[in-house]
């Protein structure tokens, strides 16, 4: 592997967050302002009932983020949640985007990054994916300037379920002006592809991964962010204290602790998702089935709206993503257990128009 140089300073980092967050004072939680033993807690205006709810949760989520650090060989002071990785795309944005800032984007992908960008009034910039939905690189290059803050890679990309090429991530990495956030949402179904032990070489660089695909967790909300420390000081400076509930951290803290049921779920969604895909390839209805390396396949119909009306009539539900650009007539399916998908095909098979 070839080393790289980039040449990002702590100053040039911090030049790039808006100005009236870099003193920001965080909220100090009464829980936060001790060190050492503590017998009777009477500073935080709780319910004394020990009922395993009735204290306030760590606002630094400390055994958590050692959990994930031991599963993941990251050090868990680089580490914050999030209430799921949506709220850490916001809370990214308004670090370093003012209004009138400049983020980036390649669409079709998560739709998350233009709402965030638009809470914050930055300017939403979209190059889009090539048919292939690999990167026009040069097109990307050309659409970037002094305004541009962020940068969003989404790999393994939702909907199109391609990963970036680790030379083309690292060359984007290196050469964009601003914080370059890599969105590995769906990592646990790739994870060799996974550039959090590259994470170190790039000082801009912030990755995002998720509880809720592979570790099958979307109801309890915890995303997490790795990042420099000054970054994760950045992120806890503007964080809600309290983001990361008991009950979300309890649940969490059982899942990662037997990493070995997340990884034979993945490994059950990878086969059904294989078995989805050759079984779809033989159906009249269907075109073209896009390559993928997570739990869904993006699939182009003859006539996607017909097909996705047709599966709803069946109580099917698929999402549709036939607006996207370079995705017409395209319906991404979730694997799902496999009397599901055999449904589902079973249906498809009926399908006649
Ligand atoms: C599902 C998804 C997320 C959202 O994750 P949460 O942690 O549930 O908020 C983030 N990014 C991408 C690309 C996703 O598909």
């Amino acid at each position: 592997m070839t080393t790289t140089t980039t040449n990002w300073t702590q100053e040039k980092i911090e030049a790039l967050v808006r100005p009236n967050l870099l003193n920001l004072k965080a909220y100090s939680s009464a829980r936060a302002e001790f060190k050492g033993r503590a017998d009777v807690l009477l500073d935080a205006n709780e319910s004394p009932w020990p009922t395993g709810r009735n204290r306030y949760p760590d606002p630094s989520s400390t055994e958590l983020r050692h959990a994930l650090g031991k599963f993941k060989n990251f050090d868990p002071d680089q580490i914050v949640f999030g209430n799921g990785s949506d709220e850490l795309v916001d809370q990214i944005t308004r670090i370093f985007c003012a209004p009138d800032d400049a983020v980036h984007a390649l669409p079709p992908t998560f739709g998350m990054y233009k709402v965030a960008a638009g809470i914050a009034g930055a300017e939403f910039r979209a190059t889009n994916l090539m048919t292939d939905f690999t990167i026009p690189v040069e097109a990307l290059k050309a659409s970037w300037d002094e305004r541009s803050k962020i940068l969003w890679l989404c790999s393994p990309n939702n909907p199109s379920g391609n990963a970036i090429d680790a030379a083309v991530l690292e060359d984007l990495i290196v050469s964009f002006p601003g914080i370059v956030v890599l969105d590995e949402a769906y990592i646990d179904f790739v994870p060799a592809r996974s550039f959090l032990p590259r994470l170190a070489d790039f000082p801009n660089l912030i990755i995002t991964q998720t509880l809720s695909k592979g570790w099958g967790m979307a109801g309890i909300r915890c995303g997490a962010a790795f990042a420099s420390p000054f970054i994760i000081r950045m992120l806890n400076t503007i964080k809600m204290p309290y983001n990361i509930n008991v009950l979300t951290t309890e649940v969490a803290l059982a899942s990662l602790g037997q990493p070995e049921k997340m990884q034979e779920k993945v490994t059950t969604l990878i086969a059904e998702r294989k078995r989805l895909e050759t079984e779809l390839a033989g159906l009249e209805c269907v075109e073209y089935i896009f390559p993928s390396v997570t739990n869904f396949l993006l699939v182009r119909l003859k006539d996607s709206a017909a097909v996705y009306q047709y599966l709803l009539d069946n109580a099917i539900v698929v999402r549709n993503q036939a607006y996207q650009p370079n995705a017409e007539n395209c319906l991404r399916i979730t694997a799902g257990l496999a009397e599901e998908n055999d449904r589902l095909l079973k249906t498809l098979r009926k399908f006649t128009r």
